[in-house]
C-alpha cells in the first residue's frame, strides 16, 4: 500500500493560487495521507518571505520600535490568503496572541515559528484534513540539538490516530516547553521526519524547480533534469553547492530507505528527481550524474624532503587546523608534499597565526598558502563501471584552455574533483558538461 508524505515549500503556499495547486495535487492521490506545510514564501522576486518578516518583528521589539504596521502587514498575508480561498476561518484571535508573544519577548524562534503554524492551520481547514502542531510531535534536546529517537515515537503515535493530516515544518519543542526552530529552510527535515515515522513507502517534496538539474543553469545552458540520483551523489552534490533541500533532511528518510521525490508544484507532471539508496538501473549512457562547483577556496602547500616516512606529519597539521577551528575540504597529498584545502573566509583573519603554528609544528622545507582556488566536483554512481572517467574530464577541461591545479578522485568512485583557478570555473563546467552530455 502507497503511504505518501508531502512536503510544499514557502513558494508553493505563498498565496491563494499557490494554495489552489497544492489542495490539487493533494486530493489528485488518496495516498498523499500527511502534508507538511512551510511558512508563505515570495509571491514574486521583490516579495519578502513571512518567515523573514517575523524575524524583523523580533528585531523591532528589541529595538523598542513599534510593530503594529508591520505585523499588520503579515496578518494581511494570511487574510488575504483566507479570503480569497473563501474560507470562512477567522485567525484574528491566533494573530493577536502571537502579536503579544512577540511583543512579550517569547524568543526569536517562537517569532520565526508561526509562519509554519498559521499556514498549516489554513491549509488543514482547506483541505479538510487534520491539524497536528509540531510542538507536540518534534523534540529537541537540552543542548539544542534534535532528538530523533523521541519524536519519532511521539510523532508515530501522533499520526496513528490521523488518518490524514498537516503538520507545520521547521520547529519542535526544547525540554522547557520553549519553541526551537531548525536552521533556515528547515521544513525540509521535518517533512524527512514525518516520513520517517509514518513509514511512507515515498517523500515527496515539492518546490518551484522540477528537480535537480546536471549542472548550474546559469552556467551551463538548458541543463538536462536528474532523473535518478543516489543520496551518496547528492551529498556530494549538494557540498559542492547544488542547493534544492537542507542537507539535514537526507538522513531520517535515507536510513529507512525511503526516497524522496522532488516535484515542482508549479509543473504537477513533470517527474522531478527521485533521490534513493541504491540506483539499480545503471544506464551506461550516463556516466555522471551531475557537476557542481565552489569557489571561495584556499591552498595551504607544505613540502618537506621524507615527509611520507615522519609519522605523525598529518595529524600534527590538521592539529593546528582543529585548534583554529578550521575544517578542511581536501587533502590532496603527494610523497613529500601535503595540500590542505579550505575555505578562504575561514582562514583569511587568521592567516599569518595558521602559517606561524604550522612552521613551528612541522618545520617544513616550504609553506605557502594560495586563494583563488576553485573546485569542480564530477559527480556519477556511473564512474565504476565506466573506464577513463578521469582522463575524459582532464582531456575536456585542458582542451577548454584552463590549467588544472589539483584532481582528486574519491577511492569510492563516486566522484572526480578537479581544483581550477577560480575564473576558469565556467569554462570547465561547460567542458565536463558537453563532453559527458554534449
Ligand atoms: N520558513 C522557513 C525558512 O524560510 C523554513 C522553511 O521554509 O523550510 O527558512
Amino acid at each position: 500500500m502507497q503511504m505518501k508524505v508531502v512536503k510544499f515549500g514557502g513558494s508553493s503556499l505563498a498565496n491563494a493560487e499557490q494554495f489552489k495547486k497544492v489542495a490539487e495535487i493533494v486530493k489528485a492521490d488518496p495516498s498523499r495521507h500527511y502534508v507538511v506545510a512551510s511558512a508563505p514564501g515570495k509571491r514574486d522576486r521583490s516579495d519578502t518571505k513571512v518567515t523573514d518578516m517575523l524575524y524583523r518583528c523580533y528585531e523591532m521589539v528589541r529595538e523598542h520600535e513599534d510593530i503594529t504596521d508591520y505585523f499588520s502587514q503579515i496578518a494581511e498575508r494570511y487574510n488575504s490568503i483566507i479570503r480569497e480561498l473563501g474560507l470562512r476561518f477567522d485567525i484574528s484571535g491566533e494573530l493577536e496572541y502571537i502579536r503579544n508573544a512577540i511583543l512579550h519577548h517569547s524568543g526569536r524562534d517562537f517569532a520565526a515559528s508561526r509562519g509554519e503554524y498559521l499556514n498549516s492551520l489554513i491549509l488543514a481547514k482547506y483541505l479538510g484534513f487534520d491539524f497536528i502542531d509540531a510542538e507536540s510531535v518534534v523534540f529537541f534536546r537540552e543542548n539544542g540539538s534534535f532528538d530523533e529517537e523521541k519524536t519519532n515515537v511521539a510523532m508515530s503515535a501522533e499520526l496513528a490516530l490521523h488518518s490524514y493530516a498537516v503538520i507545520p515544518g521547521f520547529y519542535g519543542v526544547m525540554p522547557n516547553g520553549t519553541i526551537k526552530t531548525f536552521s533556515r529552510g528547515g521544513s525540509d527535515i521535518t517533512g524527512s521526519i514525518v516520513a520517517r515515522a509514518a513509514e511512507a513507502t515515498l517523500y515527496e517534496n515539492w518546490t518551484d524547480v522540477s528537480g535537480f538539474l546536471m549542472a548550474d543553469p546559469r552556467i551551463v545552458s538548458n541543463p538536462l533534469p536528474i532523473r535518478t540520483v543516489t543520496y551518496r551523489e547528492l551529498r556530494e552534490l549538494s557540498y559542492m553547492g547544488a542547493t534544492v533541500l537542507h542537507e539535514d533532511a537526507i538522513f531520517p528518510v535515507r536510513n529507512a530507505g525511503i526516497p524522496i521525490n522532488i516535484r515542482n508544484t508549479n509543473e504537477p507532471d513533470a517527474p522531478g528527481t527521485m533521490i534513493v539508496s541504491t540506483a539499480n538501473s545503471y544506464d551506461p549512457n550516463t556516466v555522471i550524474t551531475g557537476i557542481a562547483g565552489k569557489k571561495g577556496l584556499s591552498v595551504i602547500t607544505i613540502e618537506k624532503d621524507l615527509m611520507n616516512a615522519e609519522i605523525g606529519f598529518g595529524r600534527r597539521v590538521l592539529e593546528v587546523l582543529e585548534e583554529h577551528d578550521i575544517s578542511f575540504e581536501h587533502l590532496p597529498s603527494g610523497v613529500d608534499t601535503m595540500s590542505v584545502v579550505i575555505s578562504t573566509s575561514s582562514l583569511d583573519p587568521i592567516r599569518e597565526r595558521v602559517l606561524n603554528a604550522i612552521n613551528r609544528s612541522v618545520r617544513p622545507d616550504s609553506l605557502s598558502a594560495e586563494d583563488g582556488l576553485a573546485l569542480l566536483a564530477v559527480v556519477g554512481r556511473g564512474m565504476v563501471k565506466a573506464k577513463g572517467t578521469a582522463a575524459r574530464v582532464c582531456n575536456a577541461i585542458s582542451s577548454a584552455g584552463v590549467n588544472i591545479r589539483m584532481i582528486d578522485q574519491g577511492s569510492s568512485e563516486l566522484n572526480i574533483i578537479v581544483g581550477v583557478e577560480e575564473a576558469d570555473l565556467e569554462r570547465a563546467m561547460q567542458a565536463v558538461y558537453s563532453e559527458f552530455v554534449g
